[in-house]
């Protein structure tokens, strides 16, 4: 019998273990939050990411860790790495987990990126904003996620706001100012590489983000094959350069019809979740497959899908559920102020089918505002 082990407890590491049963897979997993959802499905050893003695008891139940969190210290994930395979690689981890490092790499590889520059003094963001031109985002360089740690510079008179937002912070997570991107959309590409190297890539998606947070997704994005070429093309350069194992998510922006590369999450990704049922394999399945040295599974689409974002409380299921295409995912949390607790997915063989659905579900619960654009961007209704 294999147990995966999982570092963090949220709603991945819970779809993951749903996903991993049909394989006979156990899971254990460690979180410091004893309540935390994927609990509800596995077993937990509750304790912080540097608790060597929860490290040393995790590690000692387990034959292969993963991650459902990218901010795990990158010493415990190498700690951990001595002790049993940990995939994706501490050295993968480390360079997502850092923005500068990240978008030094794709530069590196040819993956065209916003402008960016590395702010350590309140006078290197000046040079920065004049070197980069306003509008301008500075962010953490890490633990920023969902939009958190990062200030919007519209002018360069806001640059002592924004220091004053976050300047504390660039002696210890370090900052990042980034050229602001007037992007028609945002894209990203999932996709899994296996312990051999096979690579393997989902369909193109289409994101809306409100308020930095995920809203909805839609797949295959409405892009011309070229498009889909490159992203895919970028995410495998990145893969194989870190010697990458499991599924991530390469988030894009596409200005002018041009990608720009944003950020790589090292882990199953929520711009993926409507590949549970809207693809022939998951990513959650996927990635098990990949850190187990399993055969990838087939990523191919089953007609179109679209997922939306249940953030702070959950909404009535019926009106999801009576679709024929309509998939639930309640990840057991408690309603919190923008705290993702969980998601639907709805799936058609046909673009008007799926945009008819959203439309009947978007009235229903009164989200017209969360299915519109995804509705427009799948064209003019029969
Ligand atoms: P991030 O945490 O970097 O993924 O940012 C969250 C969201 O903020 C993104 O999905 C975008 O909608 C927006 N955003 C982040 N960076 C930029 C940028 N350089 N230009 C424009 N929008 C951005």
């Amino acid at each position: 019998m294999t147990t995966v082990g999982i570092l963090g407890g949220g709603q991945l590491a819970r779809m993951l273990a749903l996903s991993g049963a049909p394989l006979g897979l156990r899971f254990l997993v460690m979180d410091s939050a004893d309540d935390a959802c994927a609990g509800q499905f596995a077993p937990m050893v509750v304790g912080d990411y540097t608790d060597q003695a929860a490290l040393a008891e995790f590690a000692s139940k387990i034959d292969v860790a993963t991650f459902d969190f990218e901010n795990v210290p990158a010493e415990s994930g190498q700690w951990l790495a001595e002790r049993v395979p940990v995939f994706p690689s501490p050295r993968a981890l480390g360079v997502a987990q850092d923005r500068l490092a990240e978008k030094t790499l794709f530069r590196e590889l040819g993956i065209p990126v916003p402008e960016f520059a590395d702010v350590a003094t309140r006078a290197a963001l000046d040079a920065a904003i004049a070197a980069i031109g306003t509008p301008c985002i500075l962010k953490t360089r890490r633990l920023g996620y969902d939009g958190k740690g990062q200030f919007r510079i519209k002018t360069p008179a806001d640059a002592d706001a924004a220091w004053a937002a976050l300047g504390a912070q660039a002696a210890t997570v370090g900052l990042i100012l980034e050229g602001f991107v007037r992007f028609e959309r945002e894209l990203s590409v999932v996709a899994v590489r296996g312990r051999d190297g096979e690579f393997r890539a989902w369909p193109l998606t289409e994101n809306w983000h409100v308020d930095g947070v995920l809203s909805a997704s839609l797949a295959p994005a409405q892009a011309d094959e070229a498009l889909a070429r490159t992203a895919h093309a970028h995410a495998r350069k990145l893969a194989e350069a870190l010697d990458y194992v499991g599924v991530f998510a390469l988030e894009l922006f596409c200005r002018d019809g041009e990608l720009l590369a944003n950020e790589l999450a090292p882990r199953v990704h929520n711009s993926g979740h409507w590949t549970i049922e809207g693809s022939e394999t998951s990513q959650f399945q996927n990635h098990l497959r990949a850190v187990l040295g399993l055969p990838l599974g087939d990523t191919r689409m089953l007609g179109h899908a679209c997922m939306l974002n249940w953030i702070g409380e959950m909404p009535a299921a019926e009106a999801v559920l009576r679709e024929a295409g309509g998939h639930w995912h309640d990840y057991g949390k408690s309603s919190r102020d923008g705290r993702k607790v969980g998601h639907a997915t709805l799936r058609a063989d046909a673009q008007d089918e799926l945009a008819t659905a959203l439309a009947r579900v978007g009235a229903a619960l009164g989200r017209q505002a969360q299915v519109a654009p995804v509705i427009e961007a799948l064209g003019p209704r029969p």
